[in-house]
């Protein structure tokens, strides 16, 4: 898999080797990733190799993301201060927390996630970190969240069987970007671009593992 690739037993922890690889390299996203510790994302039992490049369990069948793979999509995304960001799939709530570090006070993360008990561990772990400009919810993200769109940013952690989702290309604000793995086997990361009401742009970037978005027909957020 193309972050799997680059997993080594990182000298001094995976920021150093984010550094070094080159995936993580724009300002505001090394201070975010600085600031915003993996290790107090992470169940007690895994927390000594919170360091490592790698996916860690935390419950319930699901991971933590590699941190390679984390970077890649937001550097891809690039959340701007002030936007509204959907993040699906918040698991921990790493992602989420780094999402909120990046839009800061003006901006907004609305963070879901379809187990219950994940939910409320990535929620408690977002506050711990003293963020508060986040909003979470238990239910399908496949479906988005229309009462909060639309979302300047869209961040999916899991991934799509077959192809975008439809309600979250509606649900993206004109300009704004998508990333999103697709695929059922290996998974393609598709990235996105709403140009204006009707055109998409799409690129996409091959060789990722994801866990499956699941679809439970769950009621979205109101
Ligand atoms: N960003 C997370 C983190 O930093 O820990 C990644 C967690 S894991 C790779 C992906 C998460 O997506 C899992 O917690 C899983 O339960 C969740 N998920 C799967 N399908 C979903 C859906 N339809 N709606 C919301 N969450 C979903």
């Amino acid at each position: 898999m193309r972050g799997r690739r680059s997993v080594r037993v990182a000298e001094g922890g995976y920021l150093r080797e984010l550094l070094q690889s080159g995936v993580l390299r724009t300002s505001p996203l090394i201070a975010a990733f600085e600031r915003i510790d993996r290790a107090a994302f992470i169940p007690a039992s895994v927390r000594d190799a919170a360091a490592l490049n790698i996916p860690l369990p935390i419950g319930h069948a699901q991971t933590i993301s590699q941190p390679w793979t984390v970077a890649f999509m937001l550097e891809a995304l690039q959340p701007q201060p002030g936007d509204a960001v959907l993040d699906v799939g918040s698991g921990s709530g790493w992602a989420t927390a780094l999402l909120a570090d990046l839009v800061g006070p003006r901006g907004h993360v609305y963070a879901i996630e379809r187990i219950p008990a994940l939910r409320a561990f990535g929620e408690r772990n977002v506050l711990r970190a003293g963020l508060r400009n986040v909003t979470f919810a238990t239910g399908d993200g496949s479906r988005g969240w229309p009462a909060a769109a639309p979302f300047q940013r869209i961040h999916v952690a899991a991934a799509a069987p077959r192809a975008v989702p439809e309600p979250l290309k509606e649900q993206l604000a004109v300009g704004g970007r998508l990333i999103i793995p697709v695929g059922e086997w290996t998974q393609t990361l598709v990235l996105v671009t709403r140009k204006d009401p009707e055109q998409f742009t799409e690129r996409r970037y091959p060789d990722f593992q994801f866990v499956p978005l699941v679809s439970d027909h769950e009621s979205s957020p109101a």
